[in-house]
């Protein structure tokens, strides 16, 4: 792939950029946010615990992944022995 491809893919990328109100991401093109602009505060408090909710949901998620790959590890390991 030459250079100038490369620049040309990157910028057709969509860029992100953070939203000061309810952290989340959303395209640098709009002038206002996706996910908060046409809420309210109570409904933007909502939001938030929502989406730290499902970040929660998501770390938890991955440690039973990291169990769950340790377990079968161990398993083919003993499997291996016998
Ligand atoms: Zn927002």
């Amino acid at each position: 792939m030459s250079l100038d491809m490369s620049i040309s893919w990157r910028s057709k990328q969509p860029k992100q950029k953070r939203c000061d109100r309810c952290e989340l991401y959303y395209s640098e093109f709009l002038d206002k946010c996706t996910h908060c602009s046409d809420l309210n505060e109570a409904q933007l408090l909502m939001l938030k615990a929502k989406h730290q909710e499902s970040l929660k949901h998501n770390a938890k998620l991955g440690k039973y992944l990291f169990i769950a790959a340790a377990v079968i590890g161990v398993l083919l390991f003993v499997s291996f022995l016998w």
